[in-house]
Order: C-alpha cells, then sequence, then structure tokens
C-alpha cells in the first residue's frame, strides 16, 4: 500500500471554510499528520491520507510548472466527518444547480477556482479499497485533483479530458513518490491498472465526456509516470 511520509513542509494555506447543506462543511485541504506504515489504516484514513499527499504536491510544483499561484480545491466532508467523503444517499450538494453528490462516484464540481471542490463516496472509497486495494484511492483523488487542475488552466486542457486525468494522475504521483510524499510500493502499479479497469468505459475515446477504454486509461496514466506533468499538458496537435 502507498505509505506516506510526513511532508517537509507544512501547509500554510488558512483553511477557507464554507458552510454548506445539512451539516456539510467545504474546506481547504487541512494538513493531517501523516501517518507511518500500518497494516491498518481505515480507507478513511487513506482517503486523508491520498488529500493531504496530493494537495502537498501541488503546493510544491504548481507555481514551478504554470508560474502562477496554486489556489487548491475545497474538498467536501459530510457528514460522517471524513474529509473528503459524502455518505452516498445521506449527503446532498449541489453543483451547477443540480444534486452533485450521486452514489458510487468521485467527482470534482467545476466552480469559480477555488470555490471548486473535488469529493468521494463512502460506497466507491470502501468498495475500491476492498476489490483493488488502497492505490485505488489515491488514484481517485489523483485524478479528480487533475479536473482541478484543467479548470485552472483551460489552455493546456485536452479535448480528452479524461484521459489526460489520468495522465496528470500519474504524473502526480511518481513525482509525489520521487519527491518523498509517498512511498509507492510493490503491487501498487497492479492496483491501479485494476483499478483503471474497473473505471473505464467498454469503448474507445471518442468525445469529450468518454472516459475511454481500458488500454486507453492505462495508456495515459503510464505516459504521465514516464513523462511527468509537462508531457501530459496539451499543445494543441496531439492525439489521444
Ligand atoms: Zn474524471
Amino acid at each position: 500500500m502507498p505509505s506516506t511520509t510526513r511532508p517537509t513542509r507544512s501547509l500554510t494555506r488558512p483553511a477557507a471554510v464554507v458552510v454548506a447543506a445539512a451539516g456539510a462543511v467545504l474546506a481547504g485541504a487541512l494538513p493531517a499528520a501523516a501517518t507511518t506504515e500500518t497494516d491498518d489504516v481505515t480507507p478513511e484514513q487513506e482517503l486523508t491520507d491520498a488529500i493531504t499527499v496530493v494537495d502537498q504536491y501541488w503546493a510544491d510544483n504548481h507555481q514551478g510548472y504554470f508560474g502562477d499561484e496554486y489556489v487548491a480545491p475545497l474538498v467536501f466532508t459530510g457528514e460522517a466527518g471524513v474529509q473528503g467523503m459524502y455518505t452516498s444517499g445521506v449527503d446532498s450538494h449541489p453543483c451547477g444547480g443540480e444534486e452533485a453528490l450521486t452514489p458510487t462516484n468521485a467527482l470534482h464540481c467545476a466552480e469559480p477556482v477555488g470555490e471548486d471542490w473535488i469529493a468521494v463516496s463512502d460506497d466507491l472509497l470502501l468498495d475500491g479499497t476492498a476489490q483493488i486495494g488502497d492505490a485505488f484511492t489515491y488514484l481517485v483523488v489523483a485524478h479528480e485533483w487533475g479536473h482541478a487542475i484543467q479548470l485552472r488552466h483551460p489552455e493546456l486542457t485536452a479535448p480528452w479530458v479524461e484521459l489526460q486525468a489520468d495522465c496528470i494522475a500519474g504524473a502526480t504521483l511518481a513525482e509525489a513518490s520521487d519527491q518523498g510524499l509517498v512511498t509507492w510500493e510493490e503491487g501498487d502499479d497492479e492496483e491501479v491498472a485494476a483499478g483503471l479497469l474497473a473505471v473505464a468505459d467498454e469503448t474507445g475515446w471518442t468525445d469529450t465526456t468518454s472516459h475511454g477504454s481500458a488500454e486507453e486509461r492505462a495508456s495515459s496514466f503510464q505516459h504521465g509516470i514516464d513523462t511527468g506533468l509537462t508531457g501530459c499538458l496539451y499543445s494543441g496537435s496531439l492525439q489521444p
């Protein structure tokens, strides 16, 4: 399983808090005490760790890649009180005027930058972890954060938004590992491949709404690992 090491820099950004319906809270990702490797990290704690790692990665690297300051997305915290997690069928929150917290899903809600937010359902988290392993959680968080990065840089966003988010996820996790934010362990690659298979479409990439086939998703994720973030950014001429 991925294990976190204590980030060398703490998050200094104050946590913006937006009180939402039903006691739910949208807040900036708070720095959680990174855990050391144990065998009994709960999926909920794994989600908190994954959010901390990915947010820290972008806090450390965004300006270097893009030249402008990092504005983090918010994370939704539902009634269960787990950062980034909503309970399917219990929590509710709109995105663009429609209910966003559909069962068994993860999402980035593209509100204006800084008010945009990320959430993962409890059942996707628990099922994915049980069936695939805890690297699944890191994949989901890094992918949704990839959509937040796309929102910040529309000129570099490819038409194949989902495959690009997979590429950004691969780059994020590989570089976060290189930078000591997370330890990628034996078996994690297989877990991610299985995770991409589980969330792939039946057919290949055709339009902006399609996620792409398992092969396309895996190869996009791998492309991010191999080339880093720069290789994921859209130049206007690449093919999916
Ligand atoms: Zn996506």
